[in-house]
């Protein structure tokens, strides 16, 4: 890491742990005309501007301005409210590193957490405007040091983005006070905070520092978690991570949101401290939400009440909570993983929640956000609270998913591509160009429409490198050619490797088949029992009451009355020029007018009435809720083979 170079979310240092290293910030730009650039390219015209408006409009900035005297009234809104200035002002710096644009908010945000702060470097305006009496108190539910967390990663971002700038300088200042004063208070300490997150903030911060006991200090509450410090608060030590140390757990519990922070931390420490056991650990667990506790889209947590995973296999898709910032935990955790450890199945699972499960949270327009993202909306729903609106909303009161979509999105290059001396390795696919090494690559793509990728080289040094490109799990009868010539295509990590000495102008074409597919789920997933989805390449895609026609057979027909017929499989459509570039087209048969039929009946009692044949369209799941509102389905079930 040298002086001039900018960096993204998560860099081991060089003693680090980490099969893959990932590339500087600056290595990798997203084309604009890709999707992926295109996401980018909108959360800094829109959702980034979004988030800060809200922040005034919601009171949030007015909060820390209580403490300085700059402002009056209440306090606003959650008591961890400063998070999400945090978080945009994270988002901020990845976007200022990016694009080299700094918005005002940035130098006005520095500004006034310098001044809030206390000269001990404490930072919180709940406790600070208010509540003094009750600071360092309520550990289990004051979120102080999450709230510290996120003031440190948004000077991570400052560090790695912009480290001459004046205001990234400044927050880089009040995060280490901050942090000090954690580790003088804290670092003999048996107590942690109630929310994770100061933990991967911690080690990040030691990157950045170099300062080691903020790593000793995170390594500290990873493991001080566990032992019932938190006592029972409203939910019970499960719901807290804290009824079994991590190194010892088996399975994901609790809120999935801090479970999934405190993973990420556990990694973050174990790859810096070269703790294989606590490393082992997070991938045991990783494990265990895959297996059983991860909707199709990468969504996790079945349970409203407690934001928890629910039991295995407890997934229903009306029922799905899969909050927002459960995604992208998910996504941040398989990232860590699949630095530290090259395998394959972390860039799958991170592919899979990019494009369903974070995708789908935001609008068309970047301004509005589901909080949690329901794999089937009932007809009739419904969707007067924002626990499971119908529609995407502008702001939520508890307004987490927002930022960290923005702080997301703003760093999203940062993913794709790992490079070492051994050469690049592609792992999510978008129209970019690559620099890094004496390196220049460019990738074209129309993904993940299309699976067609090429990447041509247009400089490199005289030494041969490797270029890897990941195969996803979905994918069966790759085919990879160099510069028109067929190379065999084995990939038994997942990964297709080509070593040469490159030339400019060398040109590798790599084809992922991409057809429409039906697939089911594991029988004890008793809600979606003889149900299917369709998939294509990485999308899981659904079906919305707005595609189906008025007339024909489909004539008053709701989305509860489709049946999927298993022998006619669903075709690719070309595009229309609607919502999507790719649809499919559904054979299925409806069995509509059930409404006078009862309730329950009587299975030896006459059967339900023939069923029309009929086809409709099924869009991505990640546009779904772009038109008027409407019932959707991702899950539909399969017919019986009529008699
Ligand atoms: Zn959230």
């Amino acid at each position: 890491m040298t002086a001039h170079e900018i960096h993204g979310p998560v860099v081991p240092t060089e003693q680090a742990r980490s099969v893959f290293r990932p590339l500087p910030a600056s290595a990798v730009r997203l084309a604009p005309d890709g999707l992926l650039g295109r996401w980018q390219a909108r959360n800094a015209d829109a959702t980034l501007p979004h988030c800060v408006e809200q922040l005034g409009t919601y009171g949030n900035l007015a909060n820390l301005r209580r403490v300085t005297g700059d402002a009056e009234g209440e306090f606003a809104g959650m008591w961890f409210a400063d998070t999400d200035v945090h978080k945009t002002l994270e988002a901020a710096f990845w976007e200022l590193g990016r694009s080299g644009t700094a918005s005002p908010f940035v130098t006005d945000t520095a500004g006034l957490l310098e001044k809030a702060q206390d000269p001990d470097g404490y930072l919180d305006s709940y406790f600070q405007a208010g509540h003094r009496d009750k600071q360092w108190t309520e550990l289990h539910t004051s979120h102080e040091m999450y709230t510290a967390g996120h003031l440190i990663q948004a000077a991570v971002a400052a560090a790695r983005s912009a480290p001459q700038h004046p205001a990234a300088q400044q927050v880089l200042a009040v995060a280490r006070r901050f942090a000090d004063l954690l580790v003088q208070r804290y670092g003999r300490s048996a107590e942690v905070d109630g929310h994770p997150e100061i933990e991967t903030a911690l080690a990040e911060l030691y990157r950045v520092t170099g300062h080691r006991p903020y790593l000793d200090l995170a390594a500290r509450f990873v493991d001080n978690r566990g032992h019932g410090v938190l006592g029972e608060g409203r939910f019970g030590p499960r719901y807290l991570q804290d009824h079994e140390p991590v190194r010892q757990a088996t399975e994901v519990t609790g809120h999935v949101v801090r479970q999934l922070y405190l993973l990420a931390g556990a990694v973050d420490v174990a790859v810096e401290t070269g703790d294989t056991e606590l490393l082992a650990a997070a991938e045991r667990l990783w494990d265990s939400a895959l297996d059983s506790r991860t909707y199709l889209t990468g969504g996790q947590g079945s349970r409203h009440r407690d934001e928890a995973f629910g039991d295995p296999y407890e997934l229903p898709p009306d029922r799905s909570y899969a909050e927002t910032c459960a995604a992208i935990g998910n996504f941040q955790l398989a990232w860590r993983l699949l630095l530290a450890t090259g395998k394959v199945k972390y860039a799958d699972e991170m592919e899979r929640v990019l494009y369903n499960g974070i995708a789908g949270s935001t609008a068309l327009d970047g301004t509005a956000f589901f909080y949690s993202n329901p794999l089937h909306l009932r007809t009739g729903h419904d969707g007067s609270h924002e626990d499971a609106p119908s529609q995407r909303l502008a702001w939520y009161s508890c307004a987490c998913c927002p930022p960290n979509l923005a702080r997301l999105m703003a760093s999203l290059h940062t993913y794709a591509v790992t490079g070492d001396a051994d050469g690049l390795q592609l792992h999510l696919y978008g129209s970019a160009t690559v620099t890094a090494g004496g390196r220049t690559v460019q990738v074209a793509t129309a993904y993940p429409w299309d699976g067609r990728i090429t990447v041509s080289i247009s400089d490199s040094g005289t030494e041969p490198w490797t270029l890897a490109l990941r195969v996803p799990g979905w994918c069966t009868g790759s085919g990879l050619t160099v510069n028109g010539e067929a190379v065999p295509a084995e990939a038994p990590d997942g990964y297709l490797r080509v070593t040469r000495a490159w030339h400019g102008g060398d040109r590798v074409e790599l084809d992922l088949p991409m057809p429409a597919r039906l697939v089911t789920a594991h029988p004890h997933v008793d809600a979606v029992r003889g149900a299917a989805a369709l998939v294509r390449g990485p999308l899981v895609y659904c079906v919305e009451q707005a595609d189906l026609p008025t007339a024909g057979p489909l004539a008053g027909a709701v989305l509860e009355d489709l049946e999927l017929d298993p022998a006619a499989p669903p075709a690719v459509a070309p595009s229309d020029g609607g919502l999507t570039p790719v649809a499919l087209r559904v054979p299925v048969r409806v069995r509509a007018d059930t409404s006078p039929a009862p309730l329950y009946r009587d299975v030896t009692g006459p059967p339900p009435r023939p069923a029309a044949t009929a086809t409709v369209t099924a869009v991505p799941y990640f546009l779904w809720a772009n038109r008027e509102p409407g019932a959707m389905r991702v899950w539909i079930p399969l017919a019986a083979p009529e008699a």
